[in-house]
């Protein structure tokens, strides 16, 4: 967590590793669990509206709550993961189906298979939820989602379809729990948003219990609002108050009341969120029922039933005829198409966090199955040994050399009885004047704070060290003898593992 004035406040985490760096996916869930109600989602930014550390002096829930936090992944993880199956590609999973809406109607107004509709519509009907968390279109602007609680069917059938900008459905729950005081909720949301959702489950967070089920969504990613509203108008001349809807397919179809403008993907590819770029999971890997397309059938989705409460949920809308079920497998080519978009979208992921780690020096998140891999690795079988040392009493410029020759840019700082005490990086040493090299010695501009880990944790362990402590390496000590260097770990090294996975 972030210090301030002497407090432990998560915010300034959150604000600095999510907020600043274009992370954030307004799913509102800080909003919810902030007990003091400081955060608040206006328009396309999250605003802290008064200094919580003035209120206590600790308190760790925005920024380990926030889907794009590296925080709690393994915890939620739990909650799919005694299922009997796992895919490479899907994850966690009992069944995987092709599935429409029986009734017509609902299969035209949804452009799909109306699935999450009919469940919905369904769990109101009977009474098996109490609410649902959707994202109906704004009333002046169709494509624009607005998370809101919906309590009869009405609410559920003018939320039908997709919508390609971020939706603040976790803020919603909040709404739900606290402004209508439900607690049989079911919650729809892009697979972030369930993120979001588990973590205030593994947090134990008190609305957390009020959760009946979640239906997570396949995503490619959401959409900038304001970035790609300002390229329509730029590029096509259509101002946002001309849009009446927006369609996404081979094309992203913006209907307007003069004509039908059609943009291709390559374009709208510019306007993805930052966080979609290293966005991992495809399928919604949490929800306990996750539904996409069944690309190439018409009106038919893709549903994948994960939990026992999903599977529960979902059969008892086929038993009364709410949805029609079809074997996937005589339909090979919808699977194989969903597992190549989801194995394309991680391995897009993980290059692009390579990149991103060079310029932020640090991953604002590390995936959930990645997460789940490293915690499987021992530190042992993965540090590298024989670590080169430098001496407090070795000139900058010497040090200079010996990052030229060696090309490691960090190395760590040992004294006379060649105990390690700090570290000495490219960057502390180019930052001494030239003249002034021959003279500094790397003891005088070491950092001495020591992030260490030892072989028997895991990699999982030196990732959230090295997170925990804004460093890019951590030293591993001998546990008998804490004071012996063992070996060191890097984040470069825990990517390499990852991306060879
Ligand atoms: C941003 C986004 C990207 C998607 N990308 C893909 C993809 O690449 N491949 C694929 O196969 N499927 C994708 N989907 C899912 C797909 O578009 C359908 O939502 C899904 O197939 C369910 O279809 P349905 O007919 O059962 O849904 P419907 O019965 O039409 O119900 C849709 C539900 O989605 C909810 N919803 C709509 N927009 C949002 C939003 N922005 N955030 C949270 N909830 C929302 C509504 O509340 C509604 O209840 C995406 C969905 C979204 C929102
Ligand atoms: S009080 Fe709210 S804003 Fe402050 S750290 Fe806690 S959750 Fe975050
Ligand atoms: S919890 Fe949601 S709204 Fe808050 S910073 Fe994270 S992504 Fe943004
Ligand atoms: S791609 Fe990932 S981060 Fe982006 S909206 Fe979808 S689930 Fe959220």
């Amino acid at each position: 967590m972030g210090q301030k004035n002497g407090s432990l406040i998560a915010y300034n985490f959150l604000e600095k590793r999510i907020i600043n760096s274009g992370f954030c996916t307004l799913c509102g869930a800080c909003e919810a669990a902030c007990p003091v109600s400081a955060l608040h989602i206006e328009g396309e930014k999250v605003k802290h509206s008064h200094d919580c550390s003035k209120d206590m002096d600790l308190c760790p829930i925005c920024y380990e709550i926030c889907p794009h936090s590296e925080a709690l992944l393994l915890r939620s993880l739990s909650f799919v993961a005694d299922t009997p199956m796992k895919n490479e590609a899907l994850g966690y999973y009992r069944k995987i189906v092709l599935v429409q809406a029986v009734d017509p109607k609902i299969r035209e107004l949804s452009h799909g298979g109306g699935v999450v509709t009919s469940l919905l519509k369904y769990g109101i009907e009977t009474k098996a939820i109490d609410s649902a968390i959707v994202s109906q279109g704004e009333s002046e602007n169709p494509a624009m989602p607005k998370a809101s609680v919906a309590l009869v069917p009405d609410d559920i059938l003018s939320a039908i379809g997709s919508k390609f900008f971020p939706s603040s459905v976790a803020k919603a729950y909040g709404s739900a729990v606290y402004g209508y005081g439900k607690s049989n909720i079911a919650f729809v949301g892009v697979p972030c948003h369930i993120l979001a959702l588990r973590k205030l489950e593994a947090w134990q967070h008190k609305i957390s219990g009020n959760l009946k089920i979640t239906i997570g969504l396949f995503c490619f990613g959401t959409l900038s609002l304001s970035s790609l509203l300002d390229y329509i108008n730029k590029t096509y001349k259509t101002a946002p108050s001309e849009i009446k809807r927006i369609h996404l397919s081979s094309k992203l179809v913006v209907h307007t009341e003069r004509d039908i403008i059609r943009i291709p993907l390559s374009e709208v590819a510019d306007h993805i969120l930052p966080s979609c770029r290293t966005c991992t999971d495809f399928t919604s890997e949490l929800a306990d029922i996750s539904i996409g397309g069944a690309y190439p059938l018409k009106d038919w989705s893709t549903v994948i039933i994960r939990t026992k409460a999903g599977e529960d949920f979902f059969y008892k809308a086929v038993a009364d005829g709410i949805i029609n079920t079809w074997v996937i497998e005589q339909e090979p080519t919808v699977v194989e198409r969903v597992m190549i978009a989801a194995m394309q979208k991680r391995k897009a992921a993980l290059k692009k966090a390579k990149e991103m780690e060079e310029v932020y020096g640090y991953l604002p998140t590390l995936m959930l199955r990645e997460t789940d891999d490293l915690a499987k690795i021992k530190i042992g079988e993965i540090m590298a040994k024989n670590v080169r040392t430098v001496s407090e009493s070795m000139t900058v410029s010497k040090f200079l050399d010996l990052v030229a020759k060696h090309h490691h840019i960090g190395y760590p700082l040992v004294n006379t009885n060649d105990e390690p005490v700090g570290w000495v990086t490219l960057e502390e040493a180019s930052s001494v004047d030239k003249d002034k090299r021959d003279e500094t010695l790397v003891g005088q501009i070491a950092r001495r704070k020591l992030v260490v880990v030892y072989p028997d944790e895991t990699a999982l362990d030196a990732f959230k060290r090295m997170s925990e402590n804004e460093t890019g390496r951590v030293l591993v000590f001998d546990r008998p003898d804490s004071k012996k260097l063992v070996g060191i770990v890097t984040k470069t090294d825990l990517m390499h593992i990852l991306t060879k996975q």
